[in-house]
Parts: structure tokens; C-alpha cells; sequence
């Protein structure tokens, strides 16, 4: 009868040990994967050869690879074809892409990119370029630009700079004056206004006689954006404007944005809104033909060229103490962003 007692009891210490084995065996480590985002070298409408990718060996790591690099040009037909052509082998095309946007944001104060630029233009860009621990290659930072429009005096100067306690950099002319102004010069993002991007015409859309405003071609939807800070004192539908806001600025000015399809929640009059603010959406509503948005600056109730009434008078200078600063880093900008050999830099 011992005998038989004694086995069970072992086998159950076997058991108990193998257990506390597995129980003291340190868990492995989950399998390392680094995973890789493809490299975009391609898009549809456009030709897959031109971006040459260097192949390279990728190690798992966190380290970035930061450089410096110029890109300039000349505008023949749009912001967008040029930033292309001049990017070719440096950035692949999405980032080219973003590079358009992305001037047009830092000259938003300054110039309507949609509009304003004219075949003969000529930009210079000085930029950071990332290559990300997978691969990718991406525009980081843009630290210089310079925009020298043929129809313009001077060129246009934009230098990045941060001075301490704004946590994103701002851009300031040469002079140290910041390009943040009162007054953006479009009402809708020049990223939203895909349908004219490259065409020389400006469409037609077939509104009323007398037609003294500034017509944007985006799709139903698009969002419109206060081109300052103000008080809607008109929301609703008026004749052939469709349905229309009306926002009265600081200076006794008016913006007038027409045809939108609807209105932001809270659109009426008394209400404020914010410089850059969504207050619609591009419609056809009243006398339009195709989805746009009709747009004026009225002063005294008489339209105004936008080019002219929105024309900003230099914002908030760089601070005193961060002048000296300021003017190293914009002479070696500004000396950066006009050296040509930089241009090309993998060859
Ligand atoms: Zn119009």
C-alpha cells in the first residue's frame, strides 16, 4: 500500500517543479519588427521614372537623417509643375506636392497663390530634408524662401525663425518684420483649390453682369475660411449671391463670401469669428453655373480690388533682443538660398 502512495507523490514533485520551470523561465522577447512604410516614388499622373532612388541599406534604427538643400525655379504654367520639375531626384513627387502647399502657407498673408502668380515668376527655397529611419523622405522644415514675381518690385522674403515662447516657427521678411498679417489673402486654402490647379484660363461660370468679385473653383464642400477677424452681420440667402455671409472687420472693411452651399453652426449675425475660421462650404446656390465661391471686399458698400484692400502692411517685428540673432540668421538664408550649386545635390 506504501508503495503505491509513493509514486503519485512524486510524480506530483516532478509536476510542481517542471511548472515552477516554466513559471521562472523568462518570457521571450516578442519577435523584432521594424516595420516598412513604402517609399512613395510613384503616383497616378505622373511618370514613375523620374524620381531616382539610390538604394541603400536600411538598419533598424531611430536616427534621422537631416540635410540642407536649395531648390529654385521658374513658374511657366503652375507653382505646382515647377516645385515638380525643380524637385526631380531630391524629393520624391509627394513631397514636391506638399512643398507647393507649403509655400503657398508661408506667403498666405502676402500673396493668392491661385491667382497672383504669373508665368515668368521665379522662387528660391531653402530646405530641411528628412530621411525618416524607413526610408522616407520628407521636406521637415522650410527655412528660406524667396518669391520674385514678375508683375512685383521686390522679391518676397520669408525666413524662418523662432524666437522663444511661440512654439512654432514664424516666418519674417528681411527686414524682421513677421508676415502674419490682419488679413489672409484667400478665402479658401490655395491646397483645396484643385480644379484650376495649372489651368492658364480662369473659368467661367456663367454669373450675373457687373460682376465685380473674385471667383474660386473648388468642389462642393470645400471649406471657406474668414480671411480675418470680424463680425458676421449677414448670413443667409440674397439674390443671385445664393446663400451669402457678409463679415464686417476691424477697419470698417467687409468680406462677402457667395453661392456656399451651407454655413458653419452658428453662423448668424452678431456672431464672431476667427481670422482662418471655417464659417461655409462652397456651394452653387443662386446665380452659378458650377460649384464656386464668389468672393468681395466691400468698403462703404462699394466692391474693392482684394489685391489692393488686402494688402498688409508688415506685422509685429522681430523682439529687440532677438534681433542680432535674427539678422546671422538672415543673411545665411538669404546668401543659402541664392547659391545655384546647391541645386543639384545628388548627382
Ligand atoms: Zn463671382
Amino acid at each position: 500500500m506504501k508503495r503505491v502512495s509513493v509514486r503519485p507523490a512524486s510524480y506530483a514533485v516532478v509536476a510542481i517543479m517542471g511548472m515552477v520551470a516554466v513559471w521562472l523561465t523568462p518570457a521571450l522577447e516578442p519577435k523584432q519588427i521594424f516595420p516598412l512604410a513604402p517609399v512613395v516614388v510613384s503616383r497616378p499622373g505622373f511618370e514613375p521614372t523620374d524620381f531616382l532612388f539610390k538604394p541603400v541599406v536600411i538598419e533598424a534604427s531611430n536616427t534621422e537623417l537631416v540635410d540642407t538643400l536649395q531648390i529654385s525655379g521658374v513658374i511657366n504654367s503652375s507653382l505646382y509643375n515647377a516645385l515638380n520639375e525643380s524637385g526631380v531626384g531630391v524629393l520624391p513627387p509627394s513631397a514636391r506636392h506638399q512643398l507647393a502647399w507649403s509655400l503657398a502657407d508661408i506667403f498666405e498673408y502676402k500673396v493668392d497663390m491661385s491667382r497672383d502668380l504669373r508665368q515668368g515668376d521665379r522662387f528660391h527655397l531653402l530646405i530641411e530634408r528628412l530621411q525618416k529611419p524607413n526610408g522616407a523622405i520628407i521636406v521637415n522644415k522650410v527655412l528660406g524662401a524667396q518669391l520674385a514675381l514678375a508683375n512685383g518690385k521686390n522679391p518676397l522674403e520669408a525666413i524662418h525663425f523662432d524666437t522663444p515662447g511661440s512654439s512654432t516657427g514664424q516666418y519674417y521678411d528681411a527686414s524682421g518684420m513677421s508676415l502674419r498679417a490682419a488679413f489672409l489673402r484667400a478665402p479658401v486654402a490655395f491646397r483645396r483649390i484643385s480644379s484650376i490647379f495649372g489651368a492658364r484660363k480662369h473659368p467661367i461660370f456663367g454669373e450675373w453682369r457687373n460682376h465685380t468679385g473674385t471667383d474660386y473653383a473648388a468642389a462642393q464642400g470645400t471649406p471657406v475660411r474668414a480671411i480675418g477677424d470680424g463680425v458676421v452681420i449677414f448670413a443667409g440667402v440674397k439674390g443671385g449671391y445664393g446663400n451669402m455671409i457678409d463679415i464686417r472687420h476691424r477697419n470698417g472693411m467687409v468680406s462677402r463670401y457667395g453661392h456656399m452651399r451651407n454655413f458653419a453652426t452658428g453662423m448668424r449675425p452678431g456672431a464672431r469669428v476667427a481670422m482662418g475660421s471655417t464659417i461655409g462650404f462652397v456651394g452653387m446656390t443662386g446665380w452659378a453655373t458650377g460649384p464656386h465661391l464668389h468672393f468681395e471686399i466691400r468698403v462703404d458698400g462699394v466692391a474693392h480690388d482684394p489685391k489692393l484692400a488686402l494688402q498688409s502692411r508688415g506685422g509685429e517685428p522681430i523682439p529687440a533682443g532677438e534681433r542680432v540673432l535674427f539678422q546671422k540668421m538672415r543673411n545665411q538664408t538669404l546668401a543659402s538660398l541664392n547659391q545655384t550649386h546647391l541645386a543639384s545635390v545628388t548627382e
